[in-house]
């Protein structure tokens, strides 16, 4: 027996029903604890992290949570537990099948609608678009990055080219509707004979037939095919972006083109860097309050990497600066948005008495006009309540 496997709740600390922000916040924590580079060589805390990144991509996704919800670990896992939502196994790499019943309606979902019926059979016919979602890691958005993914379509069947005929047999004009599509029906009634036109059941109003279907297809020029793709997602994509991926969705019917595949996209949450007006980088630098008060060379982290910055004599905590063009790609434009940070000054705690002494003779040194701010506020509350 397998190790028992931890709620996903519980492992980002979380109580059912927690909020998308919730989970989201939860998830930076966890993270920020466990990642591997603070932790290197240590294996414990790489479990914990996969952990964490597991429970994350399951509740970030709202399908999935919601199957979780539902079903616990079957629900999101068809391995687990053996049988129990094993149905869907085929179709992994998917998410979107929330609120979805039976097989069935998953099928009609994906292969049903979307194409326009053509009033004529034989016109050709667009395939049906699908849709389908991925979760990339921060870096691999900002970067771009290729990503392999299942899709289960409708594509040619390969042993009749799509034609729903078996090898060495071919189409003949239907013996019922003589290619017409149409058949002509007379019904006799009280009130005299009427005559009415409507599409040839033998054929399905084609006009033709098929003497020997395709035992693959069963005639119908289309089989189900789960394949696996490799996409390339382009640099700068964001949380919440959709990519329509033209001609990935099922084949078309009759000669008609491919339908598109239309991708969710979902970003997980960095330890460091966080996105912000979508293609800006905004991080928080720790730094001591001897290097706000004499200036610094720091290293920043970008997501190119560090980068060397003088941080100036009397920089206040909560001072944002810029680096300009260190953001993420925008789109298709050759620039890039800006990197921020915002300096925050870590108040030194746990001071021996020789530390603290030395402190208070600096303290003690000081004026007035080396705390302008504070002077200044001092200054302003003696100004309200003098009377
Ligand atoms: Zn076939
Ligand atoms: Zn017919």
């Amino acid at each position: 027996m397998a190790e028992e496997k931890r709620d996903y709740y519980e492992v980002l600390g979380l109580q059912k029903g927690a909020s998308e922000d919730d989970i989201k916040k939860a998830f930076r924590k966890q993270a920020r604890l466990y990642h591997p580079d603070l932790h290197p060589d240590d294996k414990d805390a790489e479990a914990k992290f996969k952990e964490v990144n597991e429970a994350y991509e399951v509740l970030s996704d709202p399908a999935k949570k919601q199957k979780y919800d539902q079903f616990g670990f079957a629900g999101v896992d068809p391995n687990y537990g053996g049988g129990a939502g094993g149905g869907f196994g085929g179709f992994g790499g998917f998410s979107g099948f929330g609120g979805f019943g039976g097989v069935d309606d998953i099928l009609n979902s994906f292969f049903g609608g979307g194409a326009s019926r053509s009033s004529n059979p034989n016109a050709p016919r667009r395939g049906e678009d699908l849709e389908s979602s991925i979760t990339l890691d921060f870096m691999e958005a900002c970067k771009g990055c290729q990503k392999e993914i299942k899709i289960t379509r409708m594509e040619r069947c390969p042993d009749c080219n799509g034609t729903g005929a078996a090898a060495g047999s071919s189409k003949k004009t239907c013996p019922d509707c003589h290619g017409s599509g149409r058949v002509r029906i007379t019904q006799n009634t009280p009130f005299g004979a009427f005559a009415q036109t409507s599409a040839c059941s033998k054929c399905g109003g084609t006009g033709t037939v098929i003497e020997n279907p395709c035992p693959t297809c069963s005639g119908r020029g289309r089989i189900r095919k789960t394949i696996t793709k490799t996409l390339n997602i382009p640099a700068g994509v964001y949380d919440g972006a959709q990519l329509q991926i033209r001609g990935e969705g099922s084949h078309g019917l009759n000669g008609g083109q491919s339908g598109d595949l239309f991708l969710g996209v979902r970003v997980k949450p960095d330890p460091i860097f966080e996105r912000r007006n979508t293609y800006d980088i905004w991080t928080e630098l720790p730094i001591t309050y001897a290097q706000a008060a004499l200036g610094d060379k720091v290293s920043v982290p970008t997501i190119d990497g560090k980068v060397s910055f003088e941080i100036p004599e009397g920089t206040q905590a909560g001072t944002e600066f810029r680096l300009r063009g260190k953001g993420v790609k925008r789109g298709n434009r050759d620039e890039r948005g800006d990197h921020y940070f915002q300096v925050v000054i870590e108040v030194p705690k746990g001071l021996n008495k020789n530390q603290k002494e030395l402190l208070q003779k600096f303290e003690d040194s000081l004026t007035d006009k080396n705390y302008k701010k504070r002077s200044g506020f001092f200054d302003k509350i003696k100004e309200k309540f003098k009377q």
